[in-house]
């Protein structure tokens, strides 16, 4: 297929860029370059530097591409919070001018990055796609706002629409990987540490009710994630609007991220216990059985160990070009 990547230069997007040049399809990458590396675009895929409202209309040409897959987005939970107007206008806007663009030139699929933020606190776990969706900050609600557009349009104009809700992907694959300015995740700033870029890794909460009190996520290998999207753009069907989450449906805990990433690096990372961040669940597990059954993904990269090798591989890669490195 012909596509157009937006965000194809930051970590999820230039990494199924990759994924998908290797399946044979024809890319053209969207980034204006806020947080993503121009080096991370692929060869062998064109790069037009620029906001997605701005060039959205002049790259899709009518009736010549035949779906978006869209990861450009702001993505920073406690910025959303702090600075709102960034995320409803950067997700928000942005993402209505890239549909009236579709719409206008007639473009039939779009694959839609959304997140696990949509739910906000669950009620229980796993999430299921029909789980309530109530987002507790700006980033989750704006990625939920874009979902119902997209319902909107697919009804109305037979778009064919898939929304992937990511989980906390993490990973590296074919030179691609976390190389952020400002870092948040807690898989590469555990890494950074492991390599002495940061003096140590701050625990955000030892209070939860779990098994040893920090708070448990679900990880998802990044390559896993990708290959997600290859399967829903070729799933889709015109008018329908389909959402599925996108996990391992395996919890793990802060403690147990960094001890992973103790025995795989064979570094010793020291660690401060301090208080819960803001907004953090205790327990986000997805159900990802949804995706099996109906896209028939087949995600095999689950084991915590292998998602930490691999980012580690690609952290020490880096050298000069890490940003963490220069910081
Ligand atoms: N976390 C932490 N220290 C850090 C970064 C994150 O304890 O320096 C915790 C965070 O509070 C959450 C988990 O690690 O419980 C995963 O956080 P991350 O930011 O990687 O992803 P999120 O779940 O917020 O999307």
């Amino acid at each position: 297929m012909k596509l157009l990547v937006t965000g194809g230069a930051g970590y999820v997007g230039s990494v199924c860029a990759r994924v998908l040049l290797e399946a044979g399809h024809d890319i053209t990458i969207v980034d204006n370059l806020s947080t993503g590396n121009a080096d991370a675009v692929p060869d062998g895929a064109r790069f037009v530097e620029g906001n997605v409202r701005d060039v959205a209309a002049t790259v899709l040409d009518p009736g010549d591409v035949d779906g978006v897959v869209h990861f450009a987005a702001q993505s920073l939970v406690g910025e959303s919070v702090e600075n709102p107007q960034k995320y409803w206008h950067g997700n928000v806007v942005e993402t209505l001018a890239l549909l009236d663009a579709m719409r206008d030139a007639g473009t039939p699929r779009l694959v839609f990055s959304s997140t696990a933020a949509t739910y906000g606190e669950p009620e229980s776990v796993p999430i299921l796609e029909s789980s309530p969706a109530r987002p507790t900050n700006p980033y989750g609600a704006t990625k939920l706002a874009i979902d119902t557009a997209i319902s909107g349009y697919c009804a109305a104009y037979g778009l064919a629409a898939t929304s992937l809700r990511y989980f906390n992907v993490a990973g590296a694959h074919g030179g691609a990987g976390e190389n952020r300015v400002i870092e948040t995740h807690l898989i590469p700033i555990v890494l950074q540490a492991a390599l002495g870029h940061r003096a140590g890794v701050k625990i955000f909460g030892t209070d939860y009710p779990t098994d040893d009190g920090t708070a448990v996520r679900d990880y998802i290998h990044v390559y896993d994630l990708a290959q997600a999207h290859a399967l829903a753009l070729q799933a889709s069907t015109p008018g329908r609007h389909d959402i599925f989450n996108l996990g391992s449906g395996t919890g793990f805990s802060v403690r147990q991220v960094i001890d992973t990433c103790m025995t795989v690096t064979g570094a010793e990372i020291p660690v401060e216990e301090t208080g819960r961040r803001a907004g953090d669940p205790a327990v986000l597990i997805a159900s990802s059985d949804k995706a099996i059954a109906e896209l028939g993904w087949k995600p095999d990269r689950t084991d915590l160990s292998v998602i930490v090798s691999d980012a580690w591989d690609f952290t020490r890669s880096l050298g000069d070009r890490a940003h963490s490195a220069r910081a």
